[in-house]
């Protein structure tokens, strides 16, 4: 009787460090799963070239962020309480420059945490100033842009936009892979490699747009949107003309309408550009009373929900841009 009493006993005691052991290896692997999940950086990006350039620095071994929802026009944005707990759990913030993200100042105030490391991306790339007060839309008292990016505060004028020399986009990159190197220094080969191999699709993209626009029988880009390519037009040898550079709540004057049709006459250009994102009332008036036909350029601010989906990145949209500047310019 005693024997058999120890026999279950020792037989519950087996049972039970068997179940211990499995219920512990269990919850290790869960922990193991859940560790790997939390290894991964948790980036967060405030522009869409920002979002593109850190996934390809990132890959798999980053979650990254877009705090942007897809096709929302950006000047619409305001940072919801969501955000603000996503960026408090983050590792990295990258923001473009405080001309392009004002907003940036006020949302960083209230991060509690102090392992974000807040990156600018833009920093030290000097900013163009705006040509002819283009940039101003002719509007002294601020120019902000319709895509929310105001620069008002910005009392130089300087246009933020400078993702759209690809020079500059290097620049960003290599910004935005120190910051992952410093959060994340064991993988340091692996970002670099990343790294070295977006930068040469930059370059590639860059010497393409060279050869692309070397030929063409127009040399003057009209814009029926926002001052956004003064980067792009100065790099490749173009004279550029916008519509607006106007605060979100204001109208093109009547008088720059009057000046874009004078121009898209004048040259004899066949095709006026318009911004992504907005709906382009404006560029479809001047079209009309111009016979011009009109051509999207896009500045890769954000993008629709649709190429979000389809995992359009940054380089796919500027090769397009390079597609339509090559019709609209007359190129060979
Ligand atoms: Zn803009």
């Amino acid at each position: 009787m005693y024997k058999t009493q120890r026999m279950i006993a020792a037989g519950l005691c087996a049972g039970l460090f068997i179940t211990i052991t499995l219920a512990l290896m269990m919850s290790c692997q869960v922990k193991d799963e859940k560790g790997s999940v939390n290894k991964k950086l948790k980036v967060v990006t405030a522009l869409f070239p920002l979002y593109d350039f850190a996934r390809n620095i990132g890959q798999d071994k980053a979650e990254v962020f877009l705090l942007l929802p897809p096709g929302l026009e950006p000047h619409s944005f305001e940072p919801k309480p969501a955000d603000m707990i996503r960026l408090n759990q983050a590792d990295l913030f990258i923001y473009t420059n405080p001309a392009m993200e004002p907003w940036a100042e006020n949302v960083l105030k209230g991060i509690q945490t102090r392992s974000l490391h807040v990156l600018e991306a833009g920093r030290g790339i000097a900013m163009m100033a705006d040509q002819d007060g283009q940039g101003r839309g002719g509007n002294k008292a601020g120019h902000g842009h319709e895509d929310g990016h105001r620069h008002d505060h910005d009392p130089g004028g300087r246009d933020p936009h400078i993702w759209l020399d690809f020079s500059n986009a290097e620049k960003m990159v290599d910004h935005i892979l120190a910051g992952f190197i410093e959060k994340d220094p064991l993988n340091r080969d692996y970002y670099q490699r990343n790294a070295d191999a977006y930068k040469q699709r930059l370059t590639d993209l860059d010497r393409q747009f060279r050869k692309g626009l070397s030929g063409c029988r127009k040399r003057v880009l009209v814009h029926g949107g926002h001052f956004a390519f003064g980067y792009l037009a100065e790099r490749y040898g173009l004279k550029y003309v916008a519509l607006s550079g106007f605060s979100p709540d204001a109208e093109p004057t009547p008088a720059n309408l009057v000046r874009i049709s004078k121009i898209l006459k004048a040259n004899d250009l066949h095709y006026l550009f318009y911004e992504e994102l907005l709906l382009p009332r404006t560029a479809e008036m001047v079209a009309k009373e111009t016979g011009a036909s009109l051509l999207l350029l896009h500045g890769a601010h954000n993008i629709s929900k649709e190429d979000f989906d389809r995992g359009v990145g940054f380089i796919t949209l500027m090769q397009t841009n390079l597609e339509h500047l090559k019709r609209g310019l007359q190129c060979p």
